[in-house]
This record gives C-alpha cells, structure tokens and sequence, in this order.
C-alpha cells in the first residue's frame, strides 16, 4: 500500500499516511500533532524515493571487486 506525505496546514506538522489507490481520492487524513483535517498531500509517493537510483548500484555489477569488466575474470564465479 503506498505512503503518502502530508504537511499540515495549521501547524506545518509533516507526516506519512497509508491508502489505497482507491481511497487515495477521498483520503481526509487528520494531522496527528494537532488534529486538523487542513491538510496538503505532497507530489511524491514516500516507497518511491530515488534513493536506488543514484547510479551507485552500477558498480556492484561490475566484476568481483578485483577486476573492473562485468563477469571479467576467475575471481568472478559468475
Ligand atoms: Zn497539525
């Protein structure tokens, strides 16, 4: 179920909400520091981070660690 951001209009209060795609529409989540339903729903679904993305994850696919080719020498067992 994605996570959403939310950021509370009466209190600038910044939380997480879990709902269906469904219900994502009709959501009314209420701020849990003070309560208010004034709340605005951020651009970015929280499980969608760019954080695996970065490009450092191409450096594990390239060789064992002793050679720098993908699949490059007999230390690669692959
Ligand atoms: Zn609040």
């Amino acid at each position: 179920m994605p996570r959403y951001n939310y950021t509370c209009e009466s209190c600038t209060n910044q939380f997480e909400a879990r709902y269906t795609y469904a219900e994502i529409d009709t959501a009314r989540p209420a701020c849990p520091e003070c309560g208010s339903e004034d709340c605005t729903r951020g651009l970015n679904r929280v499980n969608m981070t760019a954080s695996g993305t970065s490009g450092s994850s191409a450096s594990s696919a390239s060789g064992c660690g002793s050679c720098s080719r993908v699949g490059g020498c007999s230390g690669c067992s692959h």
